[in-house]
């Protein structure tokens, strides 16, 4: 996974980093944890099967629905999209990628 160091993106204090395309952006200061790595990995390969586009769309829309029903709770709107749900739900798990079902963010 190819990282990126930079002062811009992502955007939020409590962000510490954003993957476009399967490439890094973090902040500088921010530690790359294992556990971040594998959370990034999983969201390739969400993008991956979503073909990259349509995974920001839906992730985009999703995170809007969110912050509408989280009256603008920005962080907790982020934690509810599926797609962070299952990425934080197995970044703990070095193996996950491995054996996850396609979709899995929505089974
Ligand atoms: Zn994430």
């Amino acid at each position: 996974m190819k990282i990126i160091r930079n002062n811009l993106l992502p955007v939020g204090r409590q962000y510490a980093a954003i993957n476009l395309f399967g490439m890094l952006l973090i902040k500088h200061g921010v530690r790359v944890t294992p556990e971040l790595i594998n959370h990034e990995r999983i969201h390739s390969a969400q993008m991956r099967e979503l073909l990259y586009l349509p995974f920001y769309i839906a992730y985009l829309a999703e995170w809007l629905v969110r912050l509408a029903a989280c009256r603008g709770n920005c962080h907790e709107a982020y934690r509810a999209i599926t797609f962070e749900k299952e990425a934080y739900r197995h970044s703990g798990d070095h193996g996950y990628l491995g054996r996850r079902r396609h979709f899995a963010q929505w089974r």
